[in-house]
């Protein structure tokens, strides 16, 4: 075997896993395997809400507080119309009704998409990430483990496989076969750029063209840290067609990869021409080779396979199991999914059973979360389902039920990586 357990997609599902994984059984040979060839500057940001700081607790509380120092508290929110007038704002404190803060010992706080990544790579042991590797099929052969098929002709021999590829997961494609995910008929836009003295980080600020209803054209502005701030537009498609622009709707690559084009930023200045001049002048300032552009593409929940996301050796999580729209949960799943794998790994070993019970735990959670959790009518069981989630901490802790199961490591299997040596933000150390 060449490792324990091959994540295939180093996004933040496949990291949070990892880290998961590494500290829940840190003898274990984990290789994350991701396409890109580099981790470079991509993406906007992200809410990091209270179920994915809580997950993210659980995988290990200093790469919490690391990513939470690195971030921006989420104060407050201004919405206005699409010419910046009729603008209300609300404090975040407020919002609910009471205080999160008091009430959780937790605020919401909103970092780069590219950090949170960062954040999560940094915390893993050199070596764990490696780049390049587009995973293009897998064998699973049971009792001998998976064998994972690499575009470039190579292999990997591992004894479980996770796939955590993303919105258009290949994994997902041979594991369950049901297609990419449905087209919204929606386009999204996203910079970042330097923090202005106009857009402070004590707000977001909302440009919404149908005010009561988040249907139809929208633009935010939000702070990702202490020196950036991000756009994310949205507009249906209609509005491209309205003005000749074309655009296809493309399955074949993951979310933003490739998706930065040279002429991503003039289009979106031309769908939203007729919105607010602060917003257009933050746009036609924006450095068009960091703005991207793509469809969103759902996998309503109501459609999750019966049989889980789960079969033999190989299971799904992230993006690439319950690709919702960006709503906000998309990251802090991903972090959930992470949290809970690590525990039933610590709990179960590697094993189809494991990933069974996994799956058994997932499903109805996240069914929750993208059905209850994102309705706005549900008022405060909307807030429980999200805010008072706790999750089983993997990190130097035992099930309450008892020991946790040893990792099974068959007779004869080469050694693992027992020392790996840590160079990250926490400083240089061994990872035994
Ligand atoms: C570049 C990028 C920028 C993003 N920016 C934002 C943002 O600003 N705000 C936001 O809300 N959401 C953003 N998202 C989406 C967000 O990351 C996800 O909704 C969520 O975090 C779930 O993460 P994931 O790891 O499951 O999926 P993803 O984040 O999509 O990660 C999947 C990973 O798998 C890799 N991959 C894909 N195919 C293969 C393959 N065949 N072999 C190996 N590796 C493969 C991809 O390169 C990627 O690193 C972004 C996604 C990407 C890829």
């Amino acid at each position: 075997m060449d490792c324990d357990i091959a994540i295939a997609g180093g996004g933040p599902a496949g990291l949070a896993a990892a880290c998961s994984i590494l500290r829940a059984v840190p003898e274990l040979r984990v290789k994350v395997l991701e396409s890109a060839p580099e981790y470079r500057p991509q993406g906007a940001g992200v809410l990091v809400n209270l179920n994915g700081q809580n997950a993210l607790e659980a995988i290990d509380p200093q790469l919490y507080e690391r990513m939470k120092a690195r971030s921006v508290e989420v104060l407050g929110g201004e919405t206005m119309d699409k010419d910046g007038k009729n603008g209300t704002f609300r404090e975040m404190g407020k919002m609910f009704g009471f205080n999160l803060k008091e009430k959780y010992g937790k605020s919401l706080f909103f970092l780069g998409w590219h950090e949170i990544r960062e954040t999560l790579y940094e915390g893993l042991p050199h070596g764990v990430v490696e780049f390049g590797r587009r995973f293009a099929s897998y064998d699973d052969l049971g009792a001998d483990g998976v064998v994972l098929k690499f575009k470039d002709g190579s292999s990997v021999r591992t004894r479980m496989l996770v796939g955590a590829d993303g919105y258009f997961s290949k994994v997902r494609q041979q594991m369950i076969g049901d297609g990419p995910p449905e087209f919204t008929g929606n386009i999204m836009w996203r910079a970042r750029f330097p923090l202005r003295q106009e857009f402070s980080t004590d707000r977001t600020r909302w440009w919404r063209e149908n005010l009561n209803q988040f249907h139809g054209r929208f633009a935010v502005i939000f702070p990702i840290d202490k020196q950036h701030v991000t756009f994310v537009a949205n507009a249906p498609v209609e509005h491209l067609d309205r003005h000749g622009l074309p655009f296809q709707a493309d399955t074949s690559r993951s979310v933003q990869e490739d998706v930065y084009q040279k002429d991503n930023l003039q289009r979106c200045l031309t769908v939203f021409q007729d919105f607010d001049e602060r917003l257009l002048k933050v746009l036609r300032e924006t450095d068009p080779s960091t703005v991207t552009e793509h469809g969103l593409y759902e996998r309503p929940p109501d459609k999750m396979p019966d049989e889980g996301w789960c079969r033999g050796n190989v299971t799904i999580l992230g993006d690439a199991a319950h690709a919702g729209l960006p709503n906000g949960q998309g990251l802090n799943l991903a972090l959930e999914d992470g949290a809970v794998l690590g525990w039933h790994v610590r709990e179960g070993g590697i094993s189809p059973e494991t990933l069974q019970r996994f799956n058994a735990e997932r499903g109805p959670r996240v069914r929750e979360v993208l059905t209850k959790a994102l309705d706005s009518h549900q008022g405060p069981e909307k807030i429980r389902i999200l805010y008072e989630t706790t999750f089983r901490p993997v990190q130097g802790h035992r099930s309450e039920e008892g020991a946790a199961a040893e990792p099974q490591i068959a007779p004869g299997q080469p050694a693992l990586a027992r020392q790996c040596i840590v160079h990250n933000s926490f400083g240089t150390g061994v990872m035994a």
